[in-house]
């Protein structure tokens, strides 16, 4: 085991006192800010990684995600490709990587699927779990909200495209809100452990539409989950500190 390092101070913004718990426990942020990589809180810079605490009560969502759904989720879901993946790289070169260099080496490398979808899974969860809050949606303000507006036209038309990424998006995989090298903002969906960093886009925020992510609570009615989703749990500030932090 490596010592935990000391965040720094860009990386500790005005913070919840369960954030600051999140915070204290978390590792490997200064190396995410230094690549220009979104904040993506992990326990440990490299293999063996762990399981991040989610960074609310897993009753914080109800209704719109309930805690047996983000039980299962995060303890089961996410957990599993925590533990596949460090099985996977165990005794490799990949075993002393950053997460998201086992993202971006292994990626479009078909031997190497089994640990770019496991690596990559671990990472989007990660970052999904931060794209939500129990105080989230309304309407964002500042740069962001200004941003919006320039990409999109407005917050309703980004809705309407993030929704049919989300709904479009056959099977398994995620809707991104992500921005570009040119700092313009737009909506992605990929598929399965697909993530956008392997596309030089900077992701800002993520709904994981995978069935296991909705099911329990809304079955087939992925539509209506993520409209709820986006009127009161997305995380507008995380999306508003991730732009920010990409200049
Ligand atoms: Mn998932």
């Amino acid at each position: 085991m490596t010592a935990p390092r000391p965040l720094t101070a860009a990386a500790v913004a005005p913070a919840s006192p369960a954030r600051r718990h999140l915070l204290a426990s978390s590792l490997a942020v200064g190396a995410a800010l230094v690549a220009g990589a979104p904040f993506v809180r992990r326990a440990r810079a490299a293999a063996p990684f762990t399981l991040p605490p989610l960074p609310y009560a897993d009753t914080a969502l109800d209704p719109v995600i309930s805690a047996n759904t983000l039980g299962f989720h995060h303890g089961k879901h996410h957990k599993g490709y925590v533990d596949n993946l460090n099985k996977l790289v165990a005794g490799t070169p990949l075993a002393d990587m950053p997460l998201e260099q086992i993202v971006m080496t292994t990626a479009g490398k078909p031997e190497q699927g089994a640990i770019f979808n496991n690596a990559a899974q671990v990472w989007n969860h990660t970052f999904y779990w931060q794209s939500l809050s129990p105080k989230g949606g309304g309407r964002p303000g500042g740069a962001l909200g200004e941003a919006i507006d320039r990409d999109f036209g407005s917050l309703d038309e980004l809705r309407k495209q993030w929704l049919a990424a989300a709904t479009g998006q056959f099977g398994s995989g995620w809707a991104w809100l992500v921005v570009d090298g040119s700092g313009k903002l737009g909506v992605a969906k990929t598929p399965n452990a697909e993530m956008p960093l392997t596309r030089n886009l900077r992701p800002l925020l993520v709904i994981d539409v995978w069935e296991h992510a909705y099911y329990l609570d809304w079955q087939n009615r992925r539509a209506d989950h993520v409209t709820a989703l986006l009127d009161s749990r997305i995380h507008w500030g995380f999306a508003a500190e991730n732009l920010a932090r990409g200049g």
